[in-house]
């Protein structure tokens, strides 16, 4: 399925960023870290994240943020379907490679969901470090997202004319 140029929406980030933190068991200890080092700098942002992660966060670094399910309990889900809403758009997430997690489906649904909205994502903490320090943290930034209305169109016109649907 080829994009064509016109088959995008471009939706508007603000400079404060609604940003999901989420850290699978074996990596929490770094993120609370990392956030305790970059409080100042997230602080400016709007915070949420997966139950646990979230409550250790506000726990530790004393920062607002909002805590959704845990994630073996939906909160990937809950973060997935706030990015398809347009209410969350960016996402650090210590993602551990060592271990298998028994919400993984879950885990690869939120990725896949995050690229499809084309949401910054840091899977590591290099990643995240390049992302906090981009000067694009302080502006406004318009992502490119594609446009499924032009796309279930053509794609009904096509069922239509009984021809196939790419
Ligand atoms: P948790 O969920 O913050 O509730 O532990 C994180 C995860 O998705 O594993």
């Amino acid at each position: 399925m080829s994009n064509q140029p016109n088959d995008f929406t471009i939706v508007p980030m603000n400079k404060q960023k609604r940003i999901a933190l989420v850290a699978h068991d074996g990596r929490k200890r770094d993120i609370i870290e990392w956030v305790k080092v970059n409080k100042d700098k997230l602080s400016k942002h709007f915070l949420c994240g997966t139950g646990t992660t979230a409550k250790l966060l506000a726990n530790e670094t004393e920062l607002p943020i909002t805590a959704f399910n845990s994630g073996p309990l939906g909160g990937d889900q809950q973060i997935g379907a706030r990015i398809v809403e347009g209410a969350i758009d960016f996402m650090i997430f210590f993602w551990d490679p060592l271990s298998s997690q028994p919400h993984d489906p879950d885990v690869k649904a939120l990725l896949r969901i995050a690229a499809l909205y084309d949401i910054p994502v840091a899977t590591n903490q290099s990643t995240a470090d390049f992302l906090l320090t981009s000067p694009l943290m302080e502006q406004e930034y318009n992502r490119k997202i594609i446009d499924y209305t032009k796309r279930i169109h053509s794609r009904t016109e096509a069922f239509d004319n009984n021809q196939p649907m790419v």
